[in-house]
């Protein structure tokens, strides 16, 4: 498996202190189990590596020898993921793992003991489930510094 990051990949995932052998360690562990959401030849997988759930956003191509993944982006949150709460639209995502159709809906995620619905990229199948990248920066990112705002 040949694992591409461009230099402005690098840059991004650097300011959202995520290491490249994360990104790599999250490839590699999609690719081996086959767990990630895939819409044509693009991917994401996600890994919880400490506190955070690890994101990669990569495509992959198929070459003679070996696969090759450029990865497009990086990003995590902390909020834990738990149970599917419902699975309410279609989306172009499928998931790798069942080879289903995976659905926008809403997942229990809890942060600091509080546990809220939010939305998520789901299987009804398998019962995981996915954040994208902005609402993982942006919505999940904001939940969190207000949960932090709180406790401190
Ligand atoms: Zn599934």
């Amino acid at each position: 498996m040949e694992i591409k990051i461009p230099n402005e990949v690098m840059e991004l995932i650097g300011k959202r202190g995520i290491k490249e052998a994360d990104v790599k360690d999250v490839i590699e562990t999609a690719e081996s189990s086959n767990k990630k959401i895939v819409m044509g030849n693009r991917n994401i997988a996600k890994k919880l590596i400490g506190q955070a759930t690890v994101y990669v956003d990569y495509e992959l191509e198929k070459g003679l020898v070996r696969k090759h993944a450029t990865v497009k982006s990086a990003y995590s949150h902390r909020l834990m993921l738990g149970d599917i709460v419902n699975a309410t639209d279609k989306s172009d995502w499928v998931c790798a793992h069942c080879n289903e159709p995976a659905m926008y809906g809403h997942v229990a995620m809890t942060y600091m003991q509080v546990t809220r619905n939010g939305p998520a990229v789901v299987c009804p199948k398998c019962r995981d489930s996915w954040v994208e990248e902005y609402l993982a920066t942006k919505t999940l990112a904001a939940v969190e510094g207000l949960f932090e705002k709180k406790r401190a």
